[in-house]
């Protein structure tokens, strides 16, 4: 249930109303928006215990929450929430870009597209050092070694890290590096390792899972805020349909349904969703135009050497062409992608 404040309700009143519910066995989340004070309150509920903290004083009034997913919901919170990233913030009228190779392959790899990536407008710079491949024979990452050259990258470029993070074992390594933990697709529903993002106050970027449903995703989003992390991005990657001529079928009309029924971010990935770069600018551009807060794009220097995802990597000279394409696109429907607006037509 929410618990909703008087709108000049005092601290001392929201504290008290907070021990009480916790005094109650309550699991309490807190939301301080700019036009009222709500308290999320997650356990059993009897209607004694709504009748005296509807007579807390500084109360308003008690809703309980329909959907499944309770915090992660727009019952719970009407107001959009941003998430911020290396001072890059999700749920503006800003729409970073995430963009870098799908894996770390080594040192020069990984510098030479950070500094091509941030010089066309990126935000965020992207890059696996722990790749959960379908085969158990393909490139795995780098480990350790990728983080720290992620590390390195963003010392030289200043573009804060995100990664994704596959074990639960590996959180707190992965945390000394990245400034986002990366929840890839075939880990949505792991449960226990969404807790384990969920202990840290670190940002994490949720992907879909291949074959979950919009609900099952806000379910997952739900393990992480409900372990005490709120700054959750989702992001939609495409899910599996019988089309072949994509490699999944990049659902965009999720955007607008999470946008309905969540006040959390959600930004699209048109490379994994497309799986060919011919078609991720094209993708991109309509995610952005369907409301997406932001985009993860895969660049590689020479996708045909890639070790991991080639043929849905840009070279750096499409990716700046997309950057320039989805800012205008963001301008047309009243958002921006890059600082300075650039003259350059649609591509
Ligand atoms: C990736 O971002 O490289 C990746 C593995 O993505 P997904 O989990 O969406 O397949
Ligand atoms: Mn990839």
């Amino acid at each position: 249930m929410i618990v909703v404040m008087e709108p000049g309700a005092t601290d001392e009143m929201i504290e008290q109303v907070i021990k009480r519910l916790r005094d109650f066995g309550f699991d309490v989340h807190l939301s301080k928006g700019v036009e009222r004070t709500v308290i999320g309150a997650i356990g059993e509920k009897t209607a004694e215990k709504i009748q005296q903290i509807e007579a807390t004083p500084g109360v308003q009034r008690i809703i309980p929450i329909l959907q499944p997913y309770k915090l992660a919901s727009k019952e719970f919170r009407q107001e959009r929430t941003q998430v911020n990233v290396a001072g890059v913030v999700f749920g503006g009228a800003h729409v970073p870009v995430i963009a870098g190779p799908c894996a770390v392959e080594s040192r020069e790899q990984l510098l030479e597209t950070a500094r091509l990536v941030k010089a066309a407008g990126a935000h965020l710079l992207r890059g696996g050092a722990y790749k959960p491949r379908t085969s158990p024979y393909s490139f795995q990452g780098l480990a350790e070694e990728g983080l720290k050259l992620l590390a390195e990258a963003r010392e030289e470029t200043g573009l804060g890290i995100v990664t994704e993070v596959v074990n639960p074992r590996d959180v707190e390594t992965v945390a000394e590096y990245a400034d986002m933990f990366q929840i890839g697709a075939r880990n949505m529903q792991n449960f226990t390792l969404l807790t384990e993002v969920g202990r840290t106050k670190k940002p994490v970027l949720l992907k879909r899972g291949l074959s979950a449903t919009i609900n099952e995703w806000l379910m997952a989003a739900e393990y992480i805020i409900s372990a005490g992390n709120p700054h959750v991005v989702l992001c939609e990657r495409g899910i599996r349909t019988f089309e072949t001529e994509t490699r999944n079928t990049l659902d965009l009309s999720a955007v607008v349904a999470v946008h309905e029924l969540s006040h959390l971010p959600v930004i699209v990935d048109p490379s994994h969703g497309t799986g060919k770069w011919k078609y991720v600018t094209g993708m991109a551009k309509a995610g952005v135009a369907a409301g997406a807060d932001g985009l993860i794009v895969e660049v590689h220097p020479r996708p045909e050497e890639a070790l991991s995802d080639g043929p849905q990597s840009l070279r750096p000279e499409v990716f700046e062409q997309m950057m320039k394409a989805v800012d205008q696109v963001a301008r047309a429907v009243g958002r921006y992608v890059l600082e300075q607006p650039c003259a350059a037509n649609l591509a």
